[in-house]
Parts: C-alpha cells; sequence; structure tokens
C-alpha cells in the first residue's frame, strides 16, 4: 500500500528525529505525546537540527518551511488513526506500548500499518495483543535518527510479506538502508551493542578503569567514534538498563546480567544526556565525567 501519511507516538529523543526524517521525505506527520513539555521541545529541536541543514546547504529554507508545516502535534490518540502508519517511540515498557495500542485500536484504520520503534521487546508478543499481527512490524531507527543510515526490520511471526514490503519501501524513501533481524531480544544492534556497554559499566564498576580512561580506551583503542559510556549516556542509561533486563529475562544466560552500578544510575535518576547526568555530568560547556 502507498504510505503517505504517519502517525508518530512519543515526542522524546527518537520521536522528534523520526519525525524530522519522515517530514523531510514528504510526509505528513502527527506527533503525539502525553506531554506538552515533550511536544514542544521536539518541535524545537526538528526546527534546530533542520536549521543545521540549511546552512550546511544540504537542504533550502523552502524545503526546510514545508517540512516543518508537515508537522502537526497533538495529545489525543485518536488523532493518528487516519494515518497510514503508525510508529509507536514511547518509553520503552511494555505496559506503556500495550496501553497505547490499546488506546489506537477504535480509531485505527483498517489499513493502517503499526510499527514499534522498541530497542529489545517481542515484535510477535506486542503484535498479538493488538487486531492486526500481519501489519505490525518492528520499525527500529537508530540515534540520532536524521544522521543514521540503519533501520532494521523486525517480523512479527505474523507479519504479512506485504507489510514487510511497504515498510521496505519507505525506508528506501527516507534514503536509509533497511537490515532485517530476527525477533529475537534486542534484534541484532543492540544485542551486541547494549552488552559492551554494560561491560564498560562493570569495568568502571569494579574500578578497572575510570569514566574517561575507559572511553579513551575504546575510541582509540578500538577507533569506535564514541566511548561505550558517552555512548550509553546518549542512548539513554534507562533505556541501556531495559535492553538489558529483556537480555536477561529472554535468554536467561547470566552473561546478560545488568551490572548493580548501571541500575544504581537509573534508580538515582542519572539517566544520561537527557537529564542532565550520567557518567557524565553535561551542566557545563563540556561534559565532564563522575567518577
Ligand atoms: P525518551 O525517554 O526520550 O522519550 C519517550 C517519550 O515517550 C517521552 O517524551 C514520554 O513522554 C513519551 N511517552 C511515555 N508514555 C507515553 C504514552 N502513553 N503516550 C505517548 N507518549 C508517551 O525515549 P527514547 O530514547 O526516545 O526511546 C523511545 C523508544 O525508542 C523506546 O522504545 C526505545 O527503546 C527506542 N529506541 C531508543 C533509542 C535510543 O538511542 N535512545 C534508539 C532506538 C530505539
Amino acid at each position: 500500500m502507498s504510505i503517505q501519511s504517519v502517525g508518530v507516538i512519543g515526542a522524546g529523543q527518537m520521536g522528534n528525529g523520526i519525525a524530522h526524517v519522515f517530514a523531510t521525505s514528504g510526509y505528513d506527520v502527527v506527533l503525539n505525546d502525553v506531554s506538552q513539555e515533550a511536544l514542544s521541545a521536539a518541535i524545537g529541536r526538528v526546527e534546530k537540527n533542520t536549521a543545521r541543514q540549511v546552512a550546511k546547504g544540504a537542504m533550502t529554507e523552502e524545503a526546510r518551511g514545508a517540512a516543518l508545516a508537515r508537522i502537526r502535534t497533538t495529545h489525543e490518540l485518536g488523532e493518528l488513526g487516519g494515518t497510514d502508519l503508525v510508529i509507536e517511540a514511547a518509553t520503552e515498557r511494555e505496559e506503556v506500548k500495550d496501553q497505547i495500542f490499546a488506546g489506537l485500536a477504535p480509531s485505527l484504520g483498517a489499513d493502517t500499518i503499526l510499527t514499534s520503534n522498541t530497542s529489545s521487546l517481542s515484535i510477535t508478543r506486542l503484535a498479538a495483543k493488538t487486531d492486526r499481527p500481519d501489519r505490525f512490524m518492528g520499525f527500529h531507527f537508530m540515534n540520532p535518527v536524521p544522521v543514521m543510515k540503519l533501520v532494521e526490520l523486525i517480523r512479527g511471526i505474523a507479519t504479512s510479506d506485504e507489510t514487510y514490503q511497504s515498510l521496505l519501501s519507505v525506508v528506501e524513501n527516507l534514503g536509509k538502508t533497511a537490515a532485517s533481524a530476527e525477533d529475537y531480544p534486542a534484534f541484532i544492534v543492540n544485542r551486541v551493542l547494549i552488552p559492551m556497554i554494560n561491560e564498560a559499566c562493570y569495568a568502571l564498576y569494579e574500578g578497572v578503569g575510570s569514566v574517561a580512561s575507559i572511553d579513551a580506551s575504546m575510541k582509540l583503542g578500538a577507533n569506535h567514534p564514541m566511548g561505550p559510556l558517552e555512548l550509553g549516556d546518549f542512548i539513554g542509561l534507562d533505556t541501556c538498563l531495559a535492553i538489558m533486563n529483556v537480555l536477561h529475562d529472554g535468554l536467561a544466560d547470566t552473561k546478560y546480567r545488568p551490572c548493580p552500578l548501571l541500575v544504581k544510575y537509573v534508580e538515582a535518576g542519572w539517566v544520561g544526556r537527557k537529564a542532565g547526568r550520567g557518567f557524565y555530568d553535561y551542566h557545563g560547556e563540556v561534559p565532564v565525567p563522575t567518577r
């Protein structure tokens, strides 16, 4: 089916980036969040990031204006029901996602494709609780969405080929590259990446190195563009912990045991960049390591 309009649920780090790339690729976007603050911040961020694209010569001012005009914000989930594709990008908690899909159900068009940007939850299980497991898929964007080229496409056991092909075309229209992953905990990227971040937390917890030395080691010694602790802060330590818990529960292997220091940071609300503090403090001009 041809997709022209998109509903995005959750206007956090991922939701604003998803709204950005769809609007600049010509799709009409309805962006939803329970928080007015998140909606305002998301629009502010899209304005700022598209202005940067204009300054770099990657977009004209006219195209920017047209893209911004394509994004509408709302608190009402029902206003997303008429879109061709819904992308759920709310907090990584299954009960939050279930509640959203249930709230959406009464207004949802018969042909609308439902997707979740979940980093780790079972697509088959999320899909089974909706009225359309055949038109449900994992649609996993990377952070920051306007910059990162990959989108993981995850088919649940009941996802139809037609749904998969529709999303494949959408990924191409966005100028991104799709990778197909099977529906197992955390899929491909996070199955490999998040245990590495968790291991960096253990290295810090056990005193193997400081925040600065662990990050410098992986940047200069393994050629990673960001250190693992810096990257954890960037992703959100709450999201990292949620993914470790899904790996631990889903695969029942002690190698996925979340690091107690990671748990403690999340309990403290020190969840990274979005909170102003994680393994670094972000209140000053430059991030300052906290350990
Ligand atoms: P975030 O904390 O920045 O934003 C989540 C947003 O969801 C918040 O604005 C919150 O108000 C909103 N929300 C919560 N409950 C809601 C509801 N019932 N209805 C509407 N909005 C609701 O989180 P994020 O980093 O943007 O992550 C969102 C999703 O994307 C998660 O599933 C996460 O696993 C996934 N993801 C995150 C990353 C990353 O690097 N952060 C990368 C890929 C995928």
